[in-house]
């Protein structure tokens, strides 16, 4: 879509390696992995919004009477990010999914995400990995102001059948997944809906920027890879700077920012989130045999900030196209001029060409 026009359509696929790297968890019989916490901050730079599990559903979800962010939906913003960078399966039962990018069969062997965040096999005696982290909810830290905005309900229209679709044919291929951009213009308020668009949309109560939430991820028994896959899907890179073949704007700078809720496609949820504190518990038998019983690591400030250096450098380093394209699409830049938005109906019955931009 409108390579020709201003705006930019909200969301692109960016092409992904297939599963690398197949094996068996590490046993919970055995302890030879890292086990421990992670103390987080979530803080919202975008409105927020997470609906409950009802359709129509104006408020926000509520725990004891204040917002707060299911343990679920940061698992699963998680899980989605490592399946890109950590090369992990499509969970999804498609019989078109090429093999080498299909979904784990069997949990004795399985891609690091699956490793990681927990895989169920199917069929008879079909076994579970519970997965080797445990997210709590995001508890409300520091509140604020609701602003009310209009967002498309999520299962109208097409909701799984373009997230696959390869940038370059529009075809379903399976070797791409789909990212939306950050749209950091859009502090207080979010795009108008066209009359089209308007009539399938949802009033809702969003958090305005500034919230802060406060969570804990528990990790046991991962290997070493296993860690530095989660914790660079949670720290994601403070300094980036990206060259983009656009007419409007060549240079974009800042870090990489998550996204999670509601609304996406019209600049809601965008976040930063801090890892605080690192507790590492030693768990390995040495300990009952050991006389000099190892204390619990905990990691803070400059310590804490060199670990997370050191154990997400690979990630950073890595050029390939598809952490380069991560990147163009997880930037948070305050100065972003772009405009983004779905072309409307009108635009689609005027125009037959709907290739992208080039990021
Ligand atoms: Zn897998």
């Amino acid at each position: 879509m409108p390579k020709e026009e201003l705006f930019w359509n909200p969301y692109r696929l960016i092409p992904v390696e297939k599963v690398h790297d197949k094996k068996p968890p590490l046993s919970h019989e055995v302890f030879k992995g890292k086990s421990g916490t992670f103390k987080c901050t979530l803080k919202n730079l975008t409105p927020l919004f997470i609906g409950k599990n009802r359709n129509n559903e104006k408020n926000f979800l509520t725990k004891n009477g204040s917002p707060v962010i299911p343990g679920t939906s940061l698992k699963g913003m998680f899980r989605s990010l490592a399946e890109i960078v950590g090369k992990g399966c499509f969970c999804v039962d498609n019989e078109d999914v090429p093999e080498e990018y299909a979904r784990c069969k069997r949990i004795n062997q399985l891609c690091a995400p699956c490793r990681i965040f927990g895989m169920m096999e199917k069929g008879k005696n079909a076994k579970v990995h519970k997965g080797n982290v445990s997210i709590g909810d995001g508890d409300l830290l520091v509140g604020g102001d609701t602003v009310e905005l209009q967002i498309l309900l999520a299962n109208c229209g097409t909701r799984h059948e373009p997230f696959y679709l390869s940038q370059n044919t529009g075809e379903l291929d399976w070797k791409s997944r789909k990212l939306y951009f950050h749209q950091p213009k859009r502090k207080k308020d979010v795009l108008l809906l066209s009359d089209y668009l308007r009539k399938r949309a949802l009033p809702i109560k969003a958090l305005l920027p500034g919230h802060v939430f406060t969570f804990d991820i528990q990790f046991s028994n991962l290997s070493q890879e296993e860690l530095n896959l989660l914790i660079y899907v949670i720290a994601l890179e403070d300094n980036v700077e990206i060259q983009l073949a656009a007419l409007e704007i060549d240079t974009l700078r800042g870090p990489l920012r998550h996204k999670i809720g509601h609304g996406k496609p019209l600049g809601l949820g965008s976040c930063e989130i801090s890892i605080n504190e690192i507790t590492f518990v030693d768990t390995s038998s040495n300990r009952f045999k050991s006389l000099a019983i190892k204390e619990n690591q905990v990691l803070k400030n400059e310590e804490l900030k060199k670990e997370i250096e050191q154990r997400t450098k690979k990630y950073r380093d890595d050029q390939s196209l598809t952490m380069r394209q991560f990147r163009k699409m997880m930037i948070w830049d305050e100065n972003d001029p772009r405009d983004f938005r779905y072309p409307d109906h009108e635009w689609f019955k005027k125009n037959s060409q709907r290739e992208l931009k080039v990021i």
